[in-house]
């Protein structure tokens, strides 16, 4: 039955083509490709958006909505997953909404027999996502006003809610929490519990899939749903374009959206508009074999972009060719990687998530996270397309218990193309729908690095200080590889003409589509952070940022030394930093003395070096050393950073410092917690961790 309307649909699509075709496109003011205006207007593009989500939901008839507020896509994709199998196992007429796309003052005119999900991601600390600030605001506001006086004002809304959250951060899931909380406030009626997914001890899929089944069944109950038995729908329908190949001019090879396909790209530069950087320099800062790090300078005066020290830039990686080709090979799509097909949404709530016609090719290379972690869920949605039984049952095992899953795929750090290589025994998945590809994958994302440099030093060239993710793990020949850090290492490779660059790093195309990427090319946008120098550069400022933690310490600390250069008076300027040895990892090493130069006893640098002897020594052990001095700067008002890793650093330099104010205060340890936690509500403790 699937078949039978993506057939009507392409038949539909071709009929209206032809007619676009003779008219002239005076009907639907048309473009060169047919097929794009038809596809345009059965995505709701045509109409104008409407923010109205009770209207919307009305006139597509849909009877539940599941809203993401999502930073780098996770949340996004869990949404997805819910509308799918809110339709296939229950038969509900799902949507999946942006919360940026929406408006909230009419919330308390959604019908009860219709139901809301909250699937809200907790960014950095306790902040919304960029897409959902508008929506936090609004429900959480001291003034919320909604469009009518009922009495309670949500009293009619059946809402669902699950979070996405971090428990290294203080405010551990802080947005399900308040909204949900806000809900309450308002009467509305939440069904199952308000779940809460944990990415600090990597349990965020299973926290998802535990906390999906008992909503399920609340909701069932609730809206009197009959479960059926799942079969899978596809959500896009892929059509060949067989009258267009990759030269054609119309074809996205990779470019993210119209105006770079043209060559006319312009900004606001953001997430959803990457500027085309160049990088102007690039250099290793270690001096060992084995490990890479990163410093990369990329230049925006071209560009209307601006960045604050302290601000984070995002990178758009590629993926990297041989991954590309491994994908595409397992899935028998390597001959027709270069064939043109348009992706259209079968139903028009549901969007696509790269920019079409396009080629197989520039999808897998350019939108899809193919390396990340394999979802536990794909993996059983995967399994009735397996090629043979023995693959098949190996899959519903595999989606089906949890341990097993995690012993098959975790140590060996497979990505989806290296499972269903090892499931099948190289067996060719040939049977896989594409549209189950799309929907199952992540949209690639960029990557986000905290700026190194100084606005006030260079305000038109952004510096990176990234470390090349590469770990040897056991049992497998290639070593694991992250994305986007291969991806800056094999463009620094090429700038400088390295004469050995690694086999994998050449295999990334770094031209990018259409050559466009030429000559050192790299795509960014830049996000602006609370992580801020203090306005008054007199203010003492301590710094704890081990390893890459110190990249926008390098920033702040080249900041003072310019200041103090221009006649400001600079107060002390304290930085902990941490490596392995000073003769391996010890980055910006030469340079810290040229600052030290500019700011004289007001910089002062103490290291960590956690294998240069018997005993490891960590930032936080030298932080306790410094107690007495640390606790004299912060009664003279100093602000206190930690940047680098949140799993553990961040933590135990809290709890280092609580006891460091409880000792010289003499307060109780207690008392001293307290005294960090208001110094983190003031702003005077600032955290950039990841
Ligand atoms: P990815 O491919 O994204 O992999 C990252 C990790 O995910 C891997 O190490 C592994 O643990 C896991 N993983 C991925 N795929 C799999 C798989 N198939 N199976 C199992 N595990 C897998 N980094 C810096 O170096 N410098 C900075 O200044 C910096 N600043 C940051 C600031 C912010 C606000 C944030 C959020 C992050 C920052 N990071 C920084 C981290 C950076 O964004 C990237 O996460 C990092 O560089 C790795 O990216 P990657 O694409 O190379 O690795």
């Amino acid at each position: 039955a699937e078949l039978d309307t993506l057939d009507i649909i392409v038949l539909g699509a071709i009929l209206l083509g032809t007619l676009a075709y003779f008219t002239k496109g005076t009907y639907w003011g048309v473009t060169k490709d047919p097929y794009a205006n038809v596809f345009a207007n059965a995505n709701g593009a045509k109409a104008g958006k409407s923010r109205n989500i009770v209207e919307k939901m009305e006139e597509s008839g849909k009877n539940c909505v599941i809203f993401y507020g999502s930073q780098t896509g996770t949340a996004e994709d869990y949404a997805s997953r819910l509308a799918k199998e809110g339709k296939s196992r229950f038969g509900l007429e799902t949507m999946v909404a942006d919360l940026e796309e929406y408006d909230f003052e009419n919330l308390d005119t959604f019908p009860n027999d219709k139901v809301a999900m909250f699937i809200l991601a907790t960014y950095g600390e306790g902040e919304p996502t960029d897409n959902a600030v508008d929506f936090y605001e609004f429900v959480t506001g001291e003034d919320t006003a909604f469009s009518e006086s009922n009495e309670p004002a949500l009293g009619n809304l059946n809402y669902v809610a699950f979070g996405l959250g971090n428990n290294t951060y203080e405010h551990y899931n802080s947005m399900v929490r308040n909204v949900d909380k806000a809900f309450t406030k308002f009467g509305a009626h939440r069904i199952g519990e308000a779940g809460e997914g944990d990415d600090g001890a990597g349990t965020m899929e299973e926290d998802f899939l535990a906390w999906k089944e008992p909503m399920w069944s609340a909701l069932a109950d609730k809206m009197g749903l009959q479960e059926r038995e799942a079969v899978y729908e596809p959500v896009f329908g892929i059509v060949d374009r067989d009258n267009l190949s990759a030269e054609s001019p119309e074809v996205y090879l990779g470019e993210p959206n119209k105006m770079h396909l043209e060559g006319t790209a312009k900004g606001p530069f953001n997430a959803h508009n990457p500027y085309i950087a160049p990088i102007v320099e690039s250099r290793e800062l270690f001096s060992v074999k084995d490990r890479n790090c990163l410093h990369v300078e990329v230049d925006i005066s071209a560009s209307n972009l601006s960045y604050q020290t302290g601000d984070h830039i995002a990178i758009w990686p590629t993926n990297a060719g041989d991954e590309v080709d491994r994908f595409l090979d397992i899935l028998g799509l390597k001959e027709k990687r270069h064939n043109v097909i348009s992706v259209k949404a079968l139903e028009p709530t549901a969007k696509v998530p790269f920019p079409t016609p396009t080629t197989y090719d520039a999808i897998v290379r350019y939108h899809m996270e193919i390396c990340a972690p394999v979802s536990r869920q794909f993996v059983s949605t995967l399994a009735a397309f397996a090629p043979n039984e023995e693959a098949k049952a190996e899959m519903v095992k595999l989606g089906s218990d949890k341990d097993y899953f995690h012993e098959k795929t975790i140590p060996q750090l497979f990505n989806i193309a290296g499972l269903l290589a090892q499931v099948s025994n190289g067996e060719k998945w040939t049977s896989i729908p594409f549209s189950a590809v799309i929907e199952g994958l992540n949209k690639l994302q960029p990557r986000y690095y905290s700026i190194s440099s100084s606005s006030l030093v260079q305000p038109k060239k952004i510096s990176i200080t990234a470390v090349v993710e590469n770990q040897m793990v056991p049992g497998r020949e290639e070593p694991f590889r992250g994305v986007a850090t291969n991806y800056l290492l094999a463009l620094k490779q090429k700038q400088n003409g390295d004469p050995n660059p690694e086999a994998f790093g050449k295999t990334y195309e770094l031209l990018g589509p259409r050559n466009k990427y030429d000559g050192i090319h790299v795509p960014v946008h830049v996000r602006h952070s609370n992580f801020k120098l203090p306005s008054d550069p007199s203010k003492p400022v301590i710094m704890i940022g081990p390893g890459t933690g110190v990249a926008p310490f390098r920033g702040f600390v080249q900041e003072r030394a310019k200041q103090a250069q221009n006649g400001a008076p600079v107060g002390k300027t304290l930085l902990f930093f941490g490596c392995r040895k000073p003769e391996e990892d010890f980055m910006y090493e030469k340079e810290w003395e040229e600052y030290k130069e500019a700011l004289g006893d007001k910089f002062e640098l103490v290291t960590a070096f956690s294998r240069q002897t018997k005993k490891k020594v960590y930032v936080q052990h030298r932080l306790q050393e410094y107690g007495k001095e640390v606790n004299e700067l912060l009664s003279q008002k100093g602000f206190f950073y930690v940047c680098g890793d949140a799993a553990n650093m961040a933590r135990e330099v809290n709890a280092v410092l609580a006891k460091i104010i409880s000792t010289e205060r003499g307060v109780t340890e207690a008392k001293g917690e307290d005294i960090v936690k208001s110094m983190r509500s003031s702003n005077q403790y600032q955290e950039d961790v990841w």
